[in-house]
């Protein structure tokens, strides 16, 4: 599908427009397609770079997983978070994409729909309990958190073809019919039974750089780069709080003795440390311990590798590539859960 830009005449005309509309709107949801994430450079499946001129199992498999956790929201995602943090009218988002950028970018679980399901929530296959990770975690080898329980853990991310999950569908639904205003975002409108649930409202908007086969029924269809259209929203909303779209990205970790060794992972069950790529512990002399990478993704170190147990440890921390941050260095308290942060400031210009 070929895409385009209006004109600066026209999108001045539909700014106004929907600034109108904005208005006079209580209840406002937002629909999200793989347009928002490509400033993020995650493809879109059917734009002009899309994954559909990609080898057929790219396509069918959709972004790597494995290169998610280092991937950022973009503007479109952060301002989606904070309306909805500061404007009680933004209620909720509903996604046809599996990267977890609108839950990164603040967003709660509970105010949104992953409607194929998402590559950060697993669900345990006998208990059917779902857990929600912080990481993308490898299901390799790992079982349901709960211990009696024994289950085989699977991610929520459907494929094409698989049976949409029911669950997120119908709160999407519920959504969309709750609402006075609909705002698509980077959708083609294709992909069933997505396309049809923003007409579920009273009233919807496009804004896409393709043509929708919705477009007839929009009150509105602007092609625009979407961090400018949602860009324009925040500044007509909150003219001066730009500061606000700043945030910072963690990720949590803990270092514990287990018996004999000193583990790394984080302080979360059943999820490993999978951001880490190396970790070396510095002994007080100076020279570095290498810990070990662990069939279930942890890291260990024997304590026998340590000739005094002093009352801190010094760790090197090396960070998978795709970070902005490569290493850092981190404290850690012997016999505590202790904590170290990996913090990211992620500032954005309107
Ligand atoms: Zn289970």
């Amino acid at each position: 599908m070929a895409e385009f830009l209006d004109t600066e005449d026209e999108l001045n005309e539909k700014y106004s427009e929907l600034y109108k509309i904005l208005d006079k709107s209580q209840n406002i949801s937002f629909f999200t397609g793989a347009g928002i994430s490509t400033a993020a450079k995650i493809p879109d499946f059917r734009g002009d770079h899309g994954l559909d001129k990609a080898p057929l199992n790219i396509a069918q498999m959709g972004i790597s997983e494995r290169n998610l956790d280092s991937k950022m929201p973009t503007l479109g995602h952060r301002i989606i978070s904070m309306l909805m943090k500061l404007d009680t009218r933004f209620k909720f988002v509903a996604t046809s994409n599996h990267d977890g950028l609108h839950q990164k970018s603040g967003t709660p679980w509970e105010k949104s729909a992953n409607v194929f399901g998402t590559a950060f929530i697993e669900e345990c296959l006998t208990c059917k309990t779902q857990y929600i990770r912080q990481v993308i975690t490898p299901a390799l080898h790992r079982k349901c958190d709960d211990e009696n329980c024994d289950g085989k853990l699977k991610k929520t991310g459907v494929r094409y073809g698989q049976t949409v999950p029911v669950g997120p569908l119908r709160r999407a639904e519920e959504a969309a019919q709750a609402s006075d205003l609909v705002i698509v975002l980077g959708s083609s409108m294709r992909t069933y039974p997505f396309c049809d649930l923003p007409s579920l409202s009273n009233c919807f908007v496009v804004c896409n750089k393709q043509d929708t086969p919705y477009d007839n029924e929009a009150k509105l269809c602007v092609h625009d780069n979407i961090d400018n259209f949602m860009g324009r929203i925040f500044y007509h909303l909150f003219p001066g709080e730009e500061e606000k779209l700043n945030m910072e990205y963690r990720q949590d970790f803990a270092m514990n003795v287990v018996g004999e060794e000193v583990i790394v992972s984080t302080p979360r069950v059943n999820e490993p440390a999978v951001f880490i790529d190396n970790i070396q512990l510095k002994l007080p002399n100076g020279k570095m311990r290498n810990f070990e990478l662990k069939m279930n993704g942890d890291f260990s170190l024997p304590l026998e590798q340590i000739p005094e147990h002093t009352l801190t440890y010094q760790v090197l921390v090396e960070f998978k590539s795709g970070f902005e941050v490569d290493k850092t260095e981190v404290t850690f308290m012997l016999g505590e859960e202790s904590k170290g942060a990996l913090i990211k400031n992620v500032t954005y210009d309107l």
